[in-house]
């Protein structure tokens, strides 16, 4: 067993012993990763607040060389999730964040720029900057790290290039765009306007270089490096696409189904907000 190093994102926690629990985790360095933190329901642990549900925090684990699960010996808190006492649309999105983690990626599989972007959407949420946007990037992350990002460039069937700024018909069992051609027979197309196509351009280029980013975790440094924008910025992206927003949550609720398998359990709940 050797020690490894890393930040992470606590994803669950489960009572194991009197005073044990066992720990998902999704870290930078190593991907989803599952720890049992021997002594950590005892007063004054070692872990403190550290592996609280969506506590941002530097952990310490022997990897098993085994089937079984990793031993986590530390963890320090970064950044807590503070948002649950104030808004619980903010805590379901992050909690919808969690779902998508736990159920879309494996165990020692890393993805550091998908764990980069979860920190940064969990973040977002927290502080309530650009929610809805915050969320649908973060849920385009995830597809692009399964390798299903839905591109609208081309034909997902022929690969004829689509002209931009236009109607677009996107087939979803298909999976992709698709050309006026390859559309006819196809069972479950939507059309997508020009404005939703233009806003998932949008947010697909913001990930490409968002990615290329360090995580800092102090927000006026984040928002400077990221240029995540502010809440004008999201608001004139929208402007003179009314409807994109809605359209485009229609399709991603599609896509991540897709992903999932089932429909996400977080999606009722937000929905019971609306
Ligand atoms: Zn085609």
């Amino acid at each position: 067993m050797s020690a490894e190093k890393t930040l992470a994102i606590v994803l669950r926690v489960v009572e194991f012993s009197e005073t044990s629990y066992i720990a998902t985790l999704y870290t930078e360095d190593f991907g989803k990763i599952t720890g049992l933190a021997k002594g950590a329901r005892r007063p004054k642990s070692a872990f403190e607040n550290a592996l609280d549900v969506l506590a941002v925090s530097r952990v310490v684990f022997l990897r098993k060389s085994t089937d079984g699960i990793d031993l986590l010996t530390e963890a320090k808190l970064e950044r807590r999730f503070r948002a649950a006492a104030h808004s619980l649309r903010s805590l379901y999105s992050a909690y919808y964040v969690v779902e998508l983690l736990n159920s879309l990626t494996d165990e020692h599989d890393p993805h550091p720029e998908l764990f980069r972007m979860a920190v940064r959407t969990v973040m977002d949420l927290d502080e309530n900057r650009n929610p809805r946007e915050s969320l649908l990037r973060f849920e385009l992350a995830v597809l692009r790290s399964l390798g299903q990002m839905p591109l609208l460039d081309r034909c997902v069937e022929c690969g004829t290039l689509l002209p931009e700024g236009v109607r677009v018909a996107f087939g979803h069992l298909a999976g992709g765009a698709l050309c006026p051609r390859c559309k006819v027979g196809q069972r479950h197309v939507v059309s997508l306007s020009a404005g939703g196509g233009k806003l998932l351009r949008t947010l697909a280029d913001e990930i490409e270089n968002l990615e290329q980013q360090p995580l800092v975790m102090q927000r006026g440094q984040l928002e400077e490096q990221c240029g995540n924008g502010t809440d004008q910025d999201a608001v004139s992206v929208a402007a003179p696409i009314v409807n994109a927003w809605g359209e485009l949550r229609g399709l991603m609720d599609n896509r991540m189904s897709h992903a999932l398998g089932r429909r996400a359990r977080m999606f009722a709940y937000l929905k019971a907000l609306k």
